[in-house]
């Protein structure tokens, strides 16, 4: 194989490797960024939760006041009958205190119901914590993950980067600017020709001037796509 182009095909080992990484990397701040957005939503679900459980420790404190409302009334009925002289408006306001206390009564039943609830409710709270939790945790674990997959990337790409540095030396200035502007764009810069006399890259046949160049060793450009070519015959 030509010189020129065993130093190239070095060179462009690295680079596609660094290319790649780079691809790689820039993933990656997205795929934080769903992490982040998963892990909240998860706490806004537990909370929706919370707080569609607390509705029952409220209906209790509307028992709770309920039923202080009603120990005022018969209070109240209690010192209006020490002054009552009359019997039929005595027996009144007995009757009165007996309902109320008969309705606080079954508020009381119905408190101990709500309060069954409330226990229930904080059962599967916990429960929902837990899966929060454990969620958490996951991403949490994602996240670092990421965040030390990142470090390593940008480690591997310094490193390839100081060892193309002596490559590029191996190569003539007009070789490397050709090359270098091939690298910016999609897929190889320096292809092989392919089937015969078709270029690597976009697959057009070649023309016999420059198929003849190829075989030369010259520095060859694809008449269509202009990457750079090699023969491997
Ligand atoms: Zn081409």
């Amino acid at each position: 194989m030509i010189q020129w182009v065993k130093n190239l095909l070095e060179l462009q080992e690295v680079d596609m490797r660094i290319k790649s990484l780079e691809q790689r990397l820039a993933l990656i701040p997205g795929e934080v960024a769903s992490r982040q957005t998963e892990k909240k939503s998860a706490l806004e679900i537990l909370k929706n939760k919370r707080e569609e459980l607390n509705k029952n420790s409220m209906s209790i404190k509307q028992v709770e006041s309920a039923i202080k409302q009603k120990l005022d009334n018969i209070n109240r009925l209690q010192s209006q009958s020490a002054m009552v002289k009359k019997n039929n408006e005595y027996q009144a306001l007995m009757k009165e205190i007996e309902e109320l206390q008969s309705g606080i009564g079954d508020l009381e039943t119905r408190q101990l119901e709500l309060m069954d609830k409330v226990q229930e409710d904080d059962d599967r709270y916990k429960e929902f914590e837990k899966q929060y939790k454990a969620q958490e945790s996951s991403i949490d674990e994602e996240l670092q993950e990421l965040n030390g997959l990142t470090g390593e990337i940008k480690d591997k790409i310094a490193e390839l980067q100081s060892s193309r540095a002596p490559l590029t030396k191996k190569l003539e200035p007009e070789i490397l600017n050709i090359y270098t502007r091939l690298l910016q764009k999609p897929g190889q810069p320096l292809v092989s020709v392919v089937n015969g006399d078709c270029c690597g890259h976009c697959h057009m046949k070649l023309i016999p001037q420059t198929m003849h160049n190829a075989q030369k060793g010259a520095v060859t450009l694809c008449d269509q796509c202009a990457h750079m070519l090699y023969t491997t015959g």
